[in-house]
């Protein structure tokens, strides 16, 4: 009698769940071996959420990963040792045919600077490997096998069911905590990796500013044993919003903020930071040239910073732009230009935020293989796990590489190879 061919569902045709689709079939293609992979996607097409990354452009990896930064950073690193070398993601892409550039900060996008290029790449391989993709599915939850070498049963939220030998379950950050994983630890997400929302007294301010960009560097400050610490800095554009402040830099900051913190916004050059008053004061002499010794705010900063930011920052201590500015003044100014400060009162618009953090726990999951410690035949990968990085790439690798040692792995695992 013919054994029945095994079969590996993917739940979830995002980036994790595209790729992991694509190591098993390369995996099994490699073997000889014939083995069915379905991707089960509750969206009406695979890929839609890669499509959305890098503005439309796709940041699909860094050359530069700074592992640290990772959100479980040890259990990342195993995982990407288990997967190969740091080349690993770039070797995937250029077998798919991609072809990329590198930025100088290393964020790796797509030459032809489409998302939609990447999608069509993965899409292509998974339909020459034979996937089949199942749209327009959701599936509810994942039942164990009764016994051993029974299949996983797989409820869809229609109540039907599909029945698989290994299940990679790559549903992303979104939906995660909608699926019953067989009893997998959980913790609730949360959106990280967006703007900030500021406290109620301030967004009348912010509200002056919505939709200004600033060059500037960013402390987030913490109180902690009454001293205020600073627990990260991060430089670029800054946005203000109606409700608070975007922009990647706030974006990055957002996966350490609390409600309470300050954000500390610096508006000079960095090298002026430590000097703002002497600079302040040799700016003064200058203009005092030129304008006469009694100058305005307005004269002061005029040149340096939109007149709305003056406007407002000057406003927010109870001054004008028409106010005169002495020499005595110019401690205050030059704090306000360097540590104008925000209270966090949490995430501005969950909508925005690129990920979500919690999810099933990394030590559920082994790191060489991605599968459930207990649960022989059930992988886990991707922002379904508890991990998140900051922008620049750092996401979607960490998906292609757990999605792909996952694939490869539910393969091995079918075919009893260690
Ligand atoms: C606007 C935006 C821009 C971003 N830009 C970048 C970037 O440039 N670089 C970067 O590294 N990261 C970026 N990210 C983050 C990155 O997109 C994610 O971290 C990454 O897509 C996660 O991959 P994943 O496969 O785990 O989940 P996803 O890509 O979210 O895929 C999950 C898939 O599972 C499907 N699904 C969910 N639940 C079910 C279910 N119950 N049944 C069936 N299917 C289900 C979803 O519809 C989806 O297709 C961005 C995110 C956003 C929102």
């Amino acid at each position: 009698m013919n054994e029945r061919m095994k079969r590996i569902a993917i739940i979830g045709g995002g980036a994790a769940g595209l790729a992991a689709a694509i190591a098993a079939g390369d995996r099994a293609r490699e073997l000889g071996v014939s083995v069915e992979v379905a991707i089960y996607e509750r969206d009406d097409r695979v890929g839609r959420s890669i499509l959305a990354t890098g503005n439309g452009r796709c940041n699909f990896s860094n050359l530069e990963l700074e592992i640290g930064e990772y959100r479980n950073a040890d259990f990342v690193k195993r995982v990407f040792e288990s997967a190969g070398d740091e080349r690993f993601v770039c070797d995937f892409f250029d077998g798919l045919g991609l072809e990329w550039r590198a930025e100088p900060d290393g964020r790796l996008y797509p030459l032809a600077n489409k998302a939609s290029v990447v999608v069509d790449a993965l899409r292509a391989a998974a339909a020459d490997l034979g996937v089949h993709e199942a749209c327009e599915r959701e599936v509810v939850s994942i039942e164990p096998p009764r016994e051993d070498g029974k299949p996983f049963t797989m409820r869809m939220k229609d109540g039907e069911f599909q029945r698989a030998d290994a299940v990679v379950l790559a549903c992303g950050g979104r939906m995660a905590a909608s699926i019953e994983a067989a009893g997998v630890p959980f913790t609730p997400m949360r959106p990280v990796l967006g703007p900030l929302r500021v406290s109620e007294e301030e967004i009348p301010l912010v509200r002056e500013l919505d939709n200004i960009r600033v060059k500037s560097s960013v402390t987030l400050m913490r109180e902690q044993d009454g001293e205020n610490i600073a627990i990260a800095t991060e430089q670029g554009e800054l946005m203000f919003r109606k409700y608070g402040v975007s922009g990647i830099c706030v974006f990055n900051l957002s996966r350490l903020a609390q409600p309470g913190d300050t954000l500390s916004i610096c508006f000079l050059r960095d090298d002026l930071r430590g000097r703002a008053e002497g600079y302040l004061q040799a700016r003064m002499r200058k203009l005092g040239k030129r304008f006469g010794e009694s100058l305005t705010y307005e004269q002061v900063l005029r040149g340096m910073l939109l007149p709305r930011v003056s406007e407002t920052l000057l406003k927010s201590v109870g001054l004008k732009l028409e106010d005169t500015c002495a020499k005595r003044d110019l401690d205050d100014l030059a704090s306000l230009l360097t540590s104008f400060s925000l209270e966090v009162a949490g995430i501005g618009d969950a909508d925005l935020c690129q990920v979500r953090r919690g999810g099933f726990a990394v030590e559920a999951v082994s790191s060489d293989i991605m599968q459930v410690h207990d649960r022989p035949g059930l992988f886990i990968v991707g922002e379904a796990l508890d991990v998140d990085g900051p922008c620049g790439g750092y996401n979607l690798h960490w998906a292609w590489t757990s999605g792909c040692l996952s694939g490869r792995s539910a393969v091995n695992s079918l075919l009893e190879i260690g």
